[in-house]
């Protein structure tokens, strides 16, 4: 376990591509050691689900800025459960569209996105015990965390699960779209330029292709637990 000297919260890091499962493991963990759950995903939606409701592009950055000053991202926590809200309201139900993923991965290329969303993730992190997810934790937001882990899968398993999730809610994409989505973010969240999805070299990797949930938490469980005893 790193020491962060003066500060007190402990922090557990999980990057990942999308459908890796961060947010499942993430939760799990965050309940059963008694910390906060912080989807940092859920920001980058809540922000471009606003600009698509406000007809704003995700592309034109100048745009995006401007509005930016004027768009308070927050969350709270409500029975430990994490809310994300737009300007006071409550949003976390509409973000989880195929649309908003997209948007979300346009949208968070731009540093004055990825700056505001940062400051607010640091924030939090300092005042709490914090399992958070996401692209660029462990390399970005916080690089002393504590515990620091890359969750990765297939491409074609992690469309799997996403086209389940849509399917299940109600969607009629098909496992072809789903999986040239996913492709596609991967793209952008690994190529571009500030803070972009890679591995650092002290993070712990684990490749969930193969794994049932309960397994890949026996691998947190037990790296976390042999840190956290020593
Ligand atoms: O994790 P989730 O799929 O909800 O994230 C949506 C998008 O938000 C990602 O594809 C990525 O572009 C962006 N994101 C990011 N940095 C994070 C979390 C999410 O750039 N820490």
């Amino acid at each position: 376990m790193k020491n962060k000297n003066s500060e007190t919260t402990i922090n557990i890091a999980i990057d990942g591509p999308a459908g890796a499962g961060k947010s499942t493991i993430a939760k799990i963990l965050a309940e059963k050691l008694g910390f906060l759950y912080l989807d940092t995903g859920a920001m980058y939606r809540a922000l471009a689900f606003k600009l698509l409701s406000d007809s704003i592009s995700v592309n034109d950055e100048k745009k995006v800025e401007e509005a930016l000053n004027s768009i308070g991202i927050s969350v709270q926590y409500a029975d430990g459960k994490q809310k994300t809200l737009v300007d006071g309201i409550d949003v976390s139900d509409k973000i989880r569209t195929n649309e908003i993923s997209k948007a979300a991965s346009d949208v968070s290329r731009f540093p004055c996105v990825r700056n505001k969303m940062v400051d607010l993730q640091r924030k939090i992190a300092k005042l709490n015990n914090l399992v958070l997810d996401g692209r660029d934790i462990t390399s970005f937001v916080l690089p002393d965390a504590e515990f620091k882990f890359f969750l990765t899968a297939k491409p074609e398993i992690r469309a799997e699960r996403r086209f389940k999730e849509l399917i299940e809610k109600g969607s009629d994409i098909t496992y072809e779209k789903v999986l040239e989505d996913i492709l596609q973010r991967d793209k952008n969240d690994s190529t571009r330029k500030l803070a972009p999805l890679k591995i650092t070299d002290d993070s712990k990797v684990i490749d969930s292709s193969d794994l049932n949930i309960e397994e890949v938490l026996q691998i947190f469980l037990s790296e976390i637990n042999k840190n956290l005893n020593c």
